[in-house]
């Protein structure tokens, strides 16, 4: 293998990593997205159950304010019977006052059915409280390791480019020219082959090319699509 070849190969599979890295490196802030997102979840789950504590609690005092109404209802009752005249005004105003104890007794039930899911709740907030600090962590974990291995391959990708500059230095320009050329156009600028056929394009290399190539005398490139052909037999 001369060393245009050897060059040209290095070249390839720098590009090669470098291309890997990028693809991973793409995907990271999709990553780190997602699992914010996750993360909001989890705090909107907690937010609902908090959205119905408060629900409940306004309900009660509500509640509570229609007791008060109706115990007031029954003092003006009060007061009345003693002033009352009639027999038929008389009955009336019992009738109202036993109504209004009544519904007394029913809003009193209502509230303790009501203090029931609320203390159901409360404890469904406390365990939800504790899963969610844990989970929050686990995410929030996750996410500094996706940034640090964002950090790691912006480094290494640096450290790569500069690499790929200094390789290209010495290298022969019009190589180099091609090899950018069929890149840009095919994504990959060279094809290893172990046979006659092109990696690249799978087609079938012409046998006096591949002659030749087998030689390794020349640096060749597929008829077909243009790659830089490097023979490696398996
Ligand atoms: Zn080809």
């Amino acid at each position: 293998m001369d060393s245009d070849t050897q060059l040209l190969l290095k070249l390839h599979q720098l590009d090669e990593e470098i291309s890997r890295l990028e693809k991973f490196k793409e995907k990271i802030p999709e990553e780190i997205h997602i699992l914010k997102k996750e993360e909001e979840n989890l705090i909107h789950r907690f937010e609902k159950v908090q959205t119905e504590l408060n629900r409940l609690e306004s309900l009660k005092r509500e509640k509570e304010l229609d007791i008060q109404t109706f115990e007031d209802r029954i003092l003006k009752i009060q007061d009345a019977l003693d002033k009352v005249r009639t027999n038929e005004e008389y009955k009336a105003l019992l009738r109202e006052k036993a109504q209004a104890e009544e519904s007394i007794m029913e809003i009193e039930d209502e509230i303790l059915t009501i203090m029931e899911e609320i203390e159901s709740l409360e404890r469904e907030k406390e365990k939800l409280n504790q899963i969610i600090e844990k989970e929050k962590q686990t995410i929030q974990d996750k996410i500094r390791k996706k940034e640090e291995e964002l950090e790691n391959i912006s480094q290494q990708l640096e450290k790569l480019k500069k690499e790929r500059e200094k390789l290209k230095e010495r290298m022969k320009q019009p190589f180099i020219s091609k090899y950018e050329m069929i890149k840009k156009k095919r994504g990959t600028a060279v094809a290893i082959i172990d046979s006659d056929t092109c990696t690249g394009c799978f087609l079938i290399i012409p046998p006096k090319v591949y002659s030749e190539l087998v030689k390794g005398e020349k640096l060749l490139t597929c008829p077909h699509c243009g790659r830089f052909l490097i023979y490696q037999p398996k």
